[in-house]
């Protein structure tokens, strides 16, 4: 039997298991670092399935590892399980219908996203074990990836250090590799503190912890302009000061994201957005104060890990969806707008004539496999997997658990996060995973090769861009 029969076998025989895990995190959708039901679930899994597990990583409680083997290589996979506020949804139902009001959800499907990473790990220890290959494979659960970060954290305090190797995936709605880079990103809490007044009886005592709040925003929106044009820089009011026009506020927040190509990008954006913040607190007489809540690299796609993994994608060929999942995604597709409908097409235009993608979307899943491509281009978003990249030659793989045209962040996607559908897309990307990690573990020179590509882009530097006293937090 080939080692892709192999894996075939042995990721089956368990998928009924991890498509259970998956919907058991589904049904506690836990946001980043509060995570401790779907931590639960996925450490017992773990156990249960033989490995040795370990909690608590970075000081960070929903932070956890499963191992087993030992020795070189160490094959690693990353899992994650947090979910999103407002995208509450009932499962496998295409009108929106939420499960609790204003609640939250596995819009992004990190529910199917932690359990394929198992099944992978799972298939790879049972392969190693079955053939007598020396090896150690973990499975990292890593938190908070939504807005928290969880695996800079990680990779800050070491976590990642004595890994040669890590396989992830993101569900989506085409079966590819990621060859495109994502954004850097410091996330920045801004606060002002001024002093309370009569806004008309006495103004001249006040002193506006909102004006200086908006007086920051205009100073950052003329910043923009000289700016490398790639940076993305976005903003909310977290705190305006209470809702009485006629109080003078005391108190403002707004909250930034900065992100930029690469980490130094971001780092020398950031100072220039703190002095618009200075400026602005200097005008207004208030009082300043700036707090890092996190931040992340940019991911480094690893052409040899990327390679394999696109091999391995290419070995296993489409997915075979069943007629139930098809069936289900036609009903799904019925829940699309014009415009998702159009970004479907625009999502398939890269792969194939536009003639063809307009075709292809009616369809509504897209089995086909896309091999590796490497582009000089980057998502127009940020995942911490960029700082796992950064320290273990990662690649990355998208697969179709979701109808294409599906829209990020949304009560569609939640609904397909527990789905035939779901179930089926995870089952395929733990097979990819396990069979790329199957190359490597029986290849020791392509691990060499892996690392050695990786210290020629970063020197085998890696600066955490989170800085050392900044502390997790929901
Ligand atoms: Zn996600």
């Amino acid at each position: 039997m080939s080692s892709k029969e192999k894996i075939i076998q042995l990721v089956d025989a368990k998928k009924d298991f991890f498509a259970k895990v998956s919907d058991d995190v589904w049904a506690t959708p836990e946001l980043g670092f509060l995570e401790f039901e779907s931590a639960k679930t996925l450490m017992n899994a773990l156990e249960q399935q033989g490995f040795t597990v370990e909690k608590g990583l970075a000081g960070i409680e929903t932070a956890f590892k499963g191992t087993w083997g030992s020795g070189k290589p160490v094959i690693s996979f990353l899992g994650e399980f947090d979910a999103l506020p407002l995208v509450s949804q009932q499962a496998s139902c295409n009108v929106k219908m939420p499960v609790e009001e204003g609640g939250n959800g596995h819009g992004c499907g990190h529910c199917n996203l932690g359990a394929g990473s198992m099944a992978a790990a799972t298939a790879l220890k049972e392969y190693m074990q079955e053939n007598n290959l020396p090896g150690t494979v973990v499975y990292f659960g890593c938190p908070a990836e939504e807005s928290g970060c969880g695996k800079t954290f990680m990779a800050r305090e070491g976590v990642f250090d004595d890994v040669d190797i890590a396989l992830t995936w993101h569900p989506g709605s085409t079966n590819s590799v990621w060859g495109i880079s994502s954004l850097a990103n410091i996330i920045v809490e801004f606060y002002f503190k001024g002093v309370t007044s009569h806004a008309a009886a006495s103004p001249h005592l006040g002193r506006s912890a909102l004006d200086a709040a908006e007086l920051m925003n205009v100073g950052v929106n003329f910043l923009r302009e000289h700016v490398i044009p790639e940076a993305r820089i976005h903003y909310a009011f977290r705190d305006v000061g209470g809702g009485a026009p006629n109080v003078v506020q005391d108190s403002a927040m707004v909250l930034y994201f900065i992100r930029a190509p690469k980490t130094e990008q971001v780092m020398e954006i950031y100072p220039r957005v703190v002095k618009c913040a200075e400026g602005a607190a200097h005008m207004t007489e208030t009082e300043l104060t700036v707090e890092i809540k996190t931040a992340l690299s940019d991911y480094i796609p690893n052409d040899v890990v990327s390679q394999a993994m696109s091999d391995s994608m290419l070995e296993l060929g489409p997915i075979e969806f069943s007629d139930e999942a098809k069936a289900f995604a036609k009903e799904m597709y019925k829940s699309l707008s014009e415009a998702d409908i159009k970004s479907g097409i625009g999502s398939l235009k890269s792969y194939m004539p536009a003639d063809v993608a307009v075709k292809r979307v009616e369809e509504a899943i897209i089995p086909d496999v896309f091999p590796y491509k490497r582009l000089p281009i980057h998502m127009p978003g940020s995942t911490d997997v960029g700082d796992v990249s950064y320290v273990v030659p990662t690649a990355q793989l998208s697969a179709a658990t979701a109808i294409i045209g599906t829209p990020g962040h949304s009560w569609q996607q939640t609904a397909q996060s527990k789905s035939i559908l779901a179930h089926e897309g995870l089952t395929y990307a733990a097979k990819v995973m396990a069979l790329t990690g199957v190359k490597f573990v029986e290849n020791p020179d392509l691990v060499v090769k892996a690392r050695e590509e990786l210290n020629g882009v970063t020197g085998g530097v890696y600066n955490c861009p989170i800085p050392k006293h900044v502390l997790p937090k929901p």
